[in-house]
């Protein structure tokens, strides 16, 4: 049986409760499966509800992140770890599926490192800022998570991550997929979410780059703007940890997970990075 980690997006447009049918059918099958989930859209609606809205961080090589001050992180643990969280995990439950929903931050499953600084373009010119509670995952508890698995309980993460000192970091989800992947020795991750795939073209749904080797690993690099950069780079980061086969595709659809396994999507795969 593999092991496989699924990460649904949190874009506009994508719910992860129509995503828990196929995951039931593959725990049902036997797969040690682990669900990573972001909540981006939840947050940017109920910051604006609570009137702290979203502000967007633009790095100089185009990465964009949130920018999360203290009440963001607020905001955004009520919409990750509360509303999207126990939503899903509700799905999962009411489909007979075991699910612990948890953050990263819990347990110290994910543990990173806070930025010190960060660099954001505003109005063409390069802003420092120090104080944002973001950064990147450096560790997976991976045994805690199996112990989980042995027990038969199905965990679905969600960002913040924690740093050793105990603070929360705000991280990316498809980056902390992957890490947990490579911690896990993972068969598979899949990283759905609103758009098929890498597109070499974002404005055109049928260019859609189907493998990705070694040669063409610049090319979706390349065509990979704003948040799909991260996606890109997850995909990397994984299969430098070998995992095997790592594809982005589509979370629409009832049969969505089975299509991403079934290379509908961009599929990269193990001897890709030297
Ligand atoms: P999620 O929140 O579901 O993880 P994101 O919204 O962060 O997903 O990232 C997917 C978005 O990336 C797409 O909606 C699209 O607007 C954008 N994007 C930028 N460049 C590309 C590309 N080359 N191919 C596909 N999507 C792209």
């Amino acid at each position: 049986m593999s092991t496989i980690i699924i990460k649904i997006g949190g874009g506009r447009g994508i719910d992860p409760r129509d995503n828990a049918r196929e995951i039931a059918t593959l725990v049902n099958q036997g797969h040690r499966v682990v669900v990573v989930h972001g909540g981006s859209h939840e947050t940017n609606e109920l910051a604006d509800t609570l009137g702290h809205p979203t502000q967007t961080i633009v790095s100089p090589s185009g990465h964009e992140s949130r920018r999360t001050d203290r009440r963001t992180m607020e905001i955004f643990t009520m919409a990750y770890c509360g509303k999207v969280n126990k939503a899903l995990v509700e799905s999962l439950r009411s489909l007979d599926v075991n699910a612990v929903g948890l953050s990263g931050l819990d347990a110290g499953i994910w543990m990173g490192t806070r930025k010190g600084a960060i660099r954001s373009i505003e109005d063409g010119r390069t802003v420092i800022i120090r104080d944002d509670l973001s950064g990147r995952v450096d560790w997976v508890d991976a045994g805690f998570l199996n112990m989980l698995l042995d027990a038969g309980r199905i965990p679905v993460l969600t960002p913040p991550a924690g740093t050793p000192g105990g603070v929360a970091i705000n991280v990316d989800a498809d980056r902390a997929a992957a890490a947990t992947a490579g911690a896990m020795n993972a068969d598979e991750l899949l990283l759905l979410s609103n758009v098929p795939g890498v597109l070499r073209d974002p404005s055109d749904e049928g260019s859609l780059l189907t493998e990705v080797s070694a040669q063409d690993f610049a090319i979706a690099e390349d065509a990979a703007k704003g948040r799909m950069k991260n996606k890109v780079l997850a995909a990397r980061e994984a299969l430098e940890a070998r995992v095997a086969r790592v594809v982005i595709g589509s979370a629409g659809g009832p049969n969505a997970i089975i299509n991403a396994r079934s290379g509908g999507g961009t599929v990269f795969t193990s001897g890709v990075c030297a």
